[in-house]
């Protein structure tokens, strides 16, 4: 297994082989929540980021899942380049290969931008996807580089994921002048009932900025001695791992 991105077609055989199909199964993180907590069960999240063929890995890589018996969540960006009309068109390919479809949410950041309410930019988005026909019940912060200098984390929009490291719950966040003021609401207000981040766990691996959070190898020999493994991949990381993309 490689330790950085490009992650290639030999690194997928070994997620399979050396970590997914030694787990008693592989679920979504929805699952997760509803008390799917054992030791030898996996929970899986693909948070689908703005780099280019992001979409169609994911869509890839949901096929593969699909007919290796596991099932995950695919968090979608709402302010990526595939929002629109393919969002619209294959989001319920996901369920249709008995995947969840979640929300991957940069409602504050997109705030700072656009100088508009988050909570506004998240209402629409959320009614953007759900009018795929798909079921959104999870929502997951993306990491945007405003996150960095504007200091919040986008799950900062609700009561349930405070984040005393960063400040007050209801703060004013600046950005080039933009002023935006945090007045998180509970994520039930949005029909949304978790958020994988805040569920518990007993240890986590994840590919993001395209290197493992810890080696590969480690985490795999020790899956369940630590407790439940969550873990988190981007598809935009394993484009080449799919050489020839897989038409929904
Ligand atoms: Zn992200």
């Amino acid at each position: 297994m490689r330790a950085k991105e490009p992650f290639l077609a030999a690194d997928l055989v070994e997620l399979d082989s050396a970590l997914l199909s030694r787990a008693d199964r592989v679920v979504p993180m929805r699952d997760v929540f509803k008390g799917d907590t054992g030791t030898n069960v996996i929970g899986l999240r693909h948070d689908i980021d703005d780099n280019l063929g992001s979409f169609e890995t994911a869509l890839a890589f949901a096929e593969w899942e699909f007919e290796h018996g596991y099932a995950s969540t695919y968090f979608l960006l709402h302010d990526s380049h595939y929002w629109g009309e393919e969002m619209l068109a294959y989001a319920p390919r996901f369920e249709e290969l008995g995947h969840e479809v979640g929300i991957h949410v940069n409602a504050i950041a997109e705030a700072l931008r656009q100088r508009r309410d988050p909570h506004e930019i998240l209402t629409e988005a959320l009614s953007e996807l759900r009018s795929a026909g798909v079921r959104v019940v999870g929502a997951v912060a993306h990491g945007d580089n405003l996150c960095h200098s504007s200091h919040f984390v986008n799950d900062e929009l609700f009561t349930e994921s405070p984040r005393p490291a960063y400040g007050k719950l209801d703060r004013l966040l600046e950005h080039e002048g933009v002023i935006c003021p945090l007045k998180p609401i509970s994520r039930r207000a949005y029909g949304l009932e978790y958020d994988p981040n805040w569920l518990s766990r007993g240890e986590y691996l994840s590919d993001s900025s395209g290197r493992w959070s810890q080696p590969f190898d480690v985490v795999a020999e020790r899956l369940g001695e630590a407790g439940q493994l969550h873990v988190l991949i981007h598809s935009d990381w394993w484009k080449q791992a799919f050489p020839v993309a897989v038409a929904a």
